[in-house]
C-alpha cells in the first residue's frame, strides 16, 4: 500500500503536468542550450528563458534577477560564500537566526573558520526574531544579514521585511532562504528590500536538483565569487552545461503554484486545523505558542512520547521529526533547542507538513492511523 506522504517540507511529489512538460527535453528537444548555433541549442535556450521567466514570476522578479543552481543549498552558499569573499574589505561580521537550516548555519561556520564573525539574534517568546536585540547587534561592519522567510521545521513565518529593512539602513545586505515559502505562501521581492534569495523547486512540485538564486543587483564573478569556476555559464555566475529538463520542470511548477496559492491556501488551512484540534483533544499533544506560520506545517510533540517511536510505530505514514538532513544525520533538531525546549521536550517533536496533493480524507486517515498507537 501507498504510505500516506506528510513530509512535504523534505521533498513534494513531481506535480504530473511538470514531468509532462519536461520529457520532451530529454529526447526531442536534448540540445545544449549553451550552443545557440545549432536549432536544437536554440530550442533548448528557449525553452531556458521562458523557465528563468517563470521562476522570476513566482516571486515578482525580472528574469535577469535570477541564477539557475542545483537547489537552495547551492544558492545560498554562492550568496553567502560568494559575496563574503568578494566583499571581506566591507565588513566580517554577519547576523543569523539560530533557526536557520544548514545550508545556512553551516556555511557560516565555514566562514567563520575563515576569519568571519557570526552572532545569531535572540528569539521571542513565541520563536520570532527579537527586533530590539537585533537593532542592537547591528554594527557598522555588519556585512550581511541572512534570515529564512519560512522555517522548515516549526513552519514559523519570519518578519522579514522588517528585518531587511532595518539591514539596509546600517548599510549590510541581506540574504533570504525562501526554501519553504516559495508556492505556499506569496514572495513578493518587490515588497521586500531582498539583495539575495534562495528558492528550490523539489519544494513547490518541481525536481530535484534544481533551484534559483535571486540577486536584486546584477552581479558577475568580480562582485560575487562564484563556486564553480568553467564556462562561465549564468553570467560567470555557475559554470556548467545547465539541467535543461530541470528547469523546465522548475519553470512549469511555479507557473502552477502560483496559479494555485490562494486555492491551497485555503484548503491547507483546514487540513491543520483538522489536525491541530485533533492531535490536542485526542492525543494530547501541544504545540507552539501562537506565533505567524505555514498553513501546510503543523509541529507538535506529545509529552513522554518520543518523535523517533511514533514515526516508528507507523511505517504507513511518512513524517518527520525534524528536517530531512537532521533525519539522516540522526542529530537532535537544533530549532526546538534554540526556541528554548529541553532536549527531553525537543526530542518529543514531529513534524507534518502537506501539500498540492493532499486531501482531506488522507488527513482523516491519518488521525485513525495516530489514534491507534495509543494502544
Ligand atoms: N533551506 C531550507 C529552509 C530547506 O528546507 C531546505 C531543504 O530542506 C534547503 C534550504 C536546502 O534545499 P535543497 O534541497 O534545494 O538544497
Amino acid at each position: 500500500m501507498k504510505p500516506f506522504y506528510f513530509d512535504y517540507n523534505a521533498t513534494t511529489p513531481v506535480m504530473p503536468e511538470v514531468v509532462d512538460a519536461m520529457l520532451p527535453f530529454f529526447t526531442e528537444h536534448f540540445g545544449n542550450p549553451a550552443n545557440t548555433s545549432c536549432s536544437l541549442g536554440r530550442a533548448a535556450n528557449r525553452a531556458v528563458e521562458r523557465a528563468r521567466e517563470q521562476t522570476a514570476s513566482l516571486i515578482g522578479a525580472e528574469s535577469k534577477q535570477i541564477t539557475f543552481t542545483s537547489g537552495a543549498t547551492e544558492s545560498l552558499n554562492l550568496a553567502i560564500k560568494g559575496y563574503a569573499q568578494a566583499n571581506a574589505n566591507r565588513g566580517r561580521h554577519i547576523l543569523t537566526l539560530p533557526t536557520e537550516h544548514s545550508a545556512v548555519l553551516d556555511t557560516l561556520n565555514f566562514l567563520s573558520e575563515h576569519g568571519f564573525e557570526i552572532d545569531y539574534i535572540p528569539l521571542n517568546k513565541i520563536g520570532m526574531p527579537d527586533l530590539e536585540r537585533f537593532q542592537f547587534l547591528l554594527r557598522k561592519d555588519t556585512l550581511m544579514v541572512c534570515c529564512m522567510l519560512a522555517n522548515n521545521e516549526t513552519g514559523h513565518i519570519y518578519p522579514v521585511q522588517e528585518i531587511a529593512s532595518m539591514t539596509r539602513e546600517a548599510g549590510s545586505i541581506f540574504v533570504c532562504d525562501a526554501t519553504q515559502a516559495c508556492g505556499k505562501i506569496d514572495v513578493d521581492v518587490n515588497n521586500l528590500e531582498i539583495d539575495f534569495l534562495a528558492l528550490s523547486s523539489h519544494k513547490f512540485g518541481g525536481p530535484k536538483g534544481v533551484g534559483a538564486l535571486y540577486c536584486k543587483e546584477s552581479f558577475d564573478a568580480e562582485t560575487l565569487t562564484p563556486l564553480l569556476h568553467g564556462g562561465r555559464h549564468e553570467n560567470g555566475l555557475r559554470s556548467g552545461t545547465l539541467n535543461v529538463p530541470g528547469l523546465v520542470g522548475m519553470g512549469k511548477a511555479a507557473e502552477i503554484s502560483k496559479a494555485s496559492l490562494s486555492k491551497h491556501r485555503d484548503e491547507f488551512s483546514a487540513i491543520k486545523n483538522y489536525l491541530e484540534r485533533f492531535f490536542i483533544s485526542e492525543l494530547g499533544a501541544i504545540g507552539l505558542a501562537d506565533a505567524p506560520a505555514l498553513s501546510n506545517t503543523l509541529y507538535m510533540r506529545i509529552p513522554g512520547i518520543l518523535a523517533k517511536d511514533l514515526i516508528r510505530k507507523l511505517p504507513e505514514v511518512c513524517f518527520s521529526s525534524g528536517s530531512a538532513c537532521q533525519a539522516m544525520d540522526g542529530k537532535l533538531s537544533h530549532v526546538p533547542l534554540a526556541l528554548g525546549y529541553s532536549n527531553e521536550e525537543a526530542k518529543c517533536f514531529f513534524r507534518l507538513s502537506w501539500g498540492w496533493a493532499t486531501k482531506m480524507k488522507e488527513a482523516e486517515q491519518i488521525a485513525d492511523l495516530f489514534l491507534g498507537t495509543r494502544s
